[in-house]
């Protein structure tokens, strides 16, 4: 698996011209080397690569990393000048994203001969299509988070603290397994549901409210990502319609993922039938995002992104709704592109849940 991984890496030290390349993103390196530390480097030559780190994690990378030849420093400029000097490189990529402009001035400075180039978001656009482990630890790990949130939705009631929602949910997930929470979870009341990005705060939960929950876990280094709108007590008809207008948008694109289709024309199914109901400028982001070692990362599924949709891809479709001093319903679920169209991951019923 890491072996394919490492060739399409190596593939695009050809279509730079360089003859190695820098991975500073640990994530990246994990894609890559395997290694789950918090301290490392992989330089990836033509046909062969050195994972560098410090004494702290020689035993670990010994232990996790394959394909690499393990190198030891004291600091990692030291470490990486060092390496390049002995390989004799001359042009060598680096990831622009990810490298700072202080480590990139020493490089220089260290080795004025070589010619430094910047690699985009290519090694992070390699992850957006996954591998069968990649779908196998991507699978159990939105089973577990929406087994938890399920486990926990009673607790959603009228003088529940959205903070202990959040609480119970992240101590649900871990019971579960998960080994850590994606992120700070979402969960928002009544008006809060106007904030796409409200955190859980101190406000009491009342009958009568819409809650937006939006969670996830981590599961072997690997992200899930869903939201769920349900209703605290008997929704009224404003809050049935605005539900119901984001859940067809929803169900629109999900129905539409297939290999083929671009993510512009996904987001416009969505945003385009909000915009005909009337709500075109209540839906203010992107459609959604890739999910894998980060729980944003390529591809990015928006009107700005004509790229087209390939199998293995794993994305959110997330459209919603946010209405300033009235709340707002989101729906999230994340996807896996099939070779005819998607299976969902994440595994809460979107029907809108009315709990008393
Ligand atoms: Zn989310
Ligand atoms: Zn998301």
């Amino acid at each position: 698996m890491l072996k394919d991984r490492i060739l399409s890496a190596q593939a695009l030290l050809q279509r730079f011209g360089v003859d190695a390349l820098i991975v500073e993103n640990l994530r990246n390196i994990r894609y890559l080397a395997g290694f789950t530390g918090s301290d490392g480097v992989v330089v990836l030559g033509g046909d062969e690569g050195w994972f560098l780190t410090d004494s702290r994690y020689t035993m670990q990378a010994s232990q996790e990393v394959g394909g690499f030849k393990i190198i030891e420093y004291r600091g990692q400029m030291e470490g990486v000048s060092s390496l390049l000097k002995d390989i004799s490189a001359q042009k060598v990529g680096f990831e622009a994203g990810h490298t700072t402009v202080a480590f990139y001035n020493e490089l220089v400075a260290a080795l004025p001969a070589v010619q430094f180039v910047p690699v985009g978001p290519e090694l992070d656009k390699l992850r957006s299509v996954k591998d069968t482990e990649e779908v196998r630890l991507l699978t159990h790990c939105a089973e577990i988070a929406s087994i938890a949130l399920q486990s926990i939705l009673d607790r959603v009631r009228p003088g529940a603290i959205e903070r202990d929602v959040a609480l119970a949910l992240e101590f649900a997930m871990k019971a579960a397994g998960a080994e850590e929470k994606a992120f700070d979870f979402i969960v928002a009341s009544g008006e809060r549901g106007a904030l796409p990005h409200g955190k859980a705060g101190n406000k009491v939960i009342n009958s009568g409210e819409l809650v937006t929950i939006d969670f996830g876990a981590v599961y072997n280094g690997y992200f899930s990502d869903e939201t769920v709108t349900v209703s605290v007590g008997n929704p009224d008809e404003r809050q049935r319609k605005i539900y119901s207008i984001v859940k067809d948008a929803h169900d629109r694109a999900l129905a539409a993922v297939r290999p083929g289709i671009t993510f512009k024309e996904l987001d416009d199914l969505a945003r385009g039938y909000i915009t005909e109901q009337g709500y075109g400028s209540n839906f203010g982001h992107g459609l959604g995002h890739g999910v894998g070692l980060e729980v944003h990362e390529q591809p990015v599924v928006s009107f700005r992104n004509e790229g087209v949709v390939e199998e293995g891809m794993v994305f959110t479709i997330e459209p919603g709704i946010y209405i300033p001093g009235w709340g707002g319903v989101r729906i999230e679920d994340t996807v896996l592109v099939t070779a005819e169209g998607c299976r969902v991951l994440t595994k809460v019923p979107k029907e809108l849940q009315i709990l008393t």
